[in-house]
């Protein structure tokens, strides 16, 4: 038997509830990963409140975590037991002692990089990288909007700006995450809870507004983020933190400057094994030269799962968090 977190019904972290269950042994393709630490995403609250519907209930949660391969299915090649690999793709059930899932998720950790900055970092990193390297090539010199910018993403997002020599306006809602965020190489923070961000951005940028606008805050931004686009430019909306954006009608797009927008997922670029393994071998890159580092501002045991939901979701944290089952 094996430990894992599951949910019946969607709600509260209250839904939550630490079991034991018989680990699945891994079909064809698939790989059970025997886990060290266990990533936690702000995705994990979408499914369990319902706003992302599981495949079924009662489900596992998370799939974020970095561990050692325990045992593999018929005609897994790339992988043996006892190797130390790392995931951030479904199906949902990261958090767990024990996790099977397909072999083409999992890649192999280098040696340098240890469990924990792995389980904090795969799915974020991996969401900057696509974000940063691919829904736009970010150059040098351009000027850009990113939301959340002291949270789990967005920690990871301004280093990589700095690196990239992108200045990064990031908006936060404390003195404090504006400190960690401009430790973290924010070209310039907006406390948002104090301060009109697209006034702001116009005098930080002299009136010329950003090239593109990372948005995962969601419905409570989504106008905000459109103003503070220069004309033609490019709205990335890729979360929703604050709820969703519906009901949009086209023509916003034209009155705010003909600009563009998508609406991007981790899935939709990691969709093939190449593909994967081409933005994690980037990551790894960042976080083995240390432009990147991974700040893990806290822990939790999985059985914790709950409690550290409701930090994440009330605001309070800072950098990733990670569950240890
Ligand atoms: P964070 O650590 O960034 O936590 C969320 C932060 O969002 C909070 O700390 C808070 O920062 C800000 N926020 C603003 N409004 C709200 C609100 N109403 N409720 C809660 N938080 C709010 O989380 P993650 O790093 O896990 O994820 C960041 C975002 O990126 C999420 O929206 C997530 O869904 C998205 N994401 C999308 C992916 C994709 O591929 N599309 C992949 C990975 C993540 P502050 O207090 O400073 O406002």
């Amino acid at each position: 038997m094996a430990k894992r977190i599951q949910f019946a019904r969607t709600g509260g972290s209250e839904v939550l509830e630490l079991v034991d269950v018989t680990p699945a042994e891994p079909g064809p393709g698939e790989v059970r990963v025997a886990n060290r630490a266990v990533g936690l995403n702000f995705i994990d609250i979408y499914f369990r409140t319902g706003l992302y519907p599981a495949p079924s209930l009662p489900s596992g949660l998370g799939t974020e975590g970095a561990g050692v391969v325990d045992a593999v299915g018929e005609g897994v090649t790339h992988l043996k037991p006892g190797d130390r690999v790392a995931y951030a793709q479904g199906p949902l059930g990261a958090y767990a002692e024990l996790h099977t899932l397909p072999a083409a998720k999992v890649v192999v950790l280098p040696e340098g990089i240890d469990f924990e900055t792995a389980a904090a970092s795969m799915l974020k990193g991996l969401t900057v990288q696509y974000l940063m390297r691919q829904t736009h090539r970010l150059e040098a010199g351009e000027t850009i909007l990113w939301h959340a910018a002291a949270g789990g993403v967005g920690s990871i997002a301004c280093q990589w700006a700095r690196a990239l020599g992108v200045r990064l306006i990031g908006t936060v809602s404390s003195p404090e995450k504006a400190a960690l965020a401009e430790k973290n190489g924010a070209w310039a923070t907006i406390d948002y809870t104090k301060e009109d961000v697209v006034e702001r951005v116009r005098e930080l940028t002299d009136g010329a507004m950003c090239d593109v606008v990372y948005d995962s805050v969601g419905k409570d931004t989504w106008e905000t983020s459109l103003d503070c686009l220069k004309p033609r430019s490019l709205m990335v909306s890729f979360g929703n933190a604050s709820g969703a954006v519906e009901g949009v009608n086209l023509g916003i797009l034209n009155q705010k400057g003909s600009l563009f927008t998508t609406r991007p997922s981790l899935n939709g670029y990691a969709d093939t094994r190449e593909r994967l393994e081409a933005m994690a071998a980037e990551l790894f890159e960042m976080l083995e030269s240390g432009k990147v580092t991974v700040d893990i501002s806290s822990r939790y045991p999985l059985a914790e799962a709950g409690k550290a939901q409701d930090a994440l979701q009330g605001r309070q944290t800072t950098g990733s968090t990670i569950l240890l089952p």
